[in-house]
């Protein structure tokens, strides 16, 4: 089962994401996460990627593509994954497209968490405060949510196209948010 959670920086990805693939009992991949330990431990991929981290670019599709890649040839993704964060551009999203076909599999559901804006920018700023993320700054913030209105929401048409979206409303506390996810998933699960 290849599931992906999409939706705008500070939507929950992450929160609802590892909930629920918990709950399935696959894999979670966060490209951000996988990304961030990279910084963190020095590697060229990590020194490469932080230069657009931190000005809330995206990283280069070939770097994000190679690391995808890697996972869906690993054991830990042999019953299937939830991806979180990726993908983010249309032509990652098409790769992946490729690579799953070539496998016989298929995207089998997409989860949009559907956040106001005002919202999304509330909770990132409450975020900085607490885990000081070098990318939850105001400036890098306005550049993520318009990176992600220009780059990353065309995917909805284009999984929309597919019949594969699943709309959840993510305003409310993270158990009711779960439940809704649950809900959407429980019909394909
Ligand atoms: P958020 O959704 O809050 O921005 P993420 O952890 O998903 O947090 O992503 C953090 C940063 O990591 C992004 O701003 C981008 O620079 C990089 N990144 C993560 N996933 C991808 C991806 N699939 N393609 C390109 N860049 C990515």
């Amino acid at each position: 089962m290849y599931l992906m959670i999409l939706g705008a920086p500070g939507s929950g990805k992450g929160t609802q994401g590892t909930l629920i693939a918990e709950h399935l009992g696959i894999a979670e991949v966060s490209t951000g996460a996988l990304l961030r330990a990279a910084v963190k431990q020095g590697t060229p991929l990590g020194l490469e990627a932080k230069r657009f981290m931190d000005q809330g670019l995206l990283v280069p599709d070939q770097v994000i593509l190679s690391l995808i890649r890697g996972i869906l040839d690993s054991k830990e993704a042999a019953r299937g994954v939830l991806m979180d964060g990726f993908p983010r551009t249309v032509p990652q999203a098409t790769a992946v497209d490729q690579i799953l076909k070539d496998r016989k599999a298929q995207v089998d559901m997409v989860l949009l968490l559907e956040v106001a804006e005002d919202e999304l920018v509330t909770r990132l700023l409450a975020r900085a405060a607490k885990e000081g993320r070098s990318d939850d700054n105001l400036e890098s913030i306005k550049q993520r949510l318009k990176v992600y209105h220009d780059q990353t929401a065309p995917l909805v048409a284009y999984y929309d196209q597919q019949g594969v979206v699943s709309r959840i409303p993510g305003m409310g506390n993270v158990d009711e948010i779960q439940a809704r996810v649950r809900d959407a998933v429980g019909g394909k699960a």
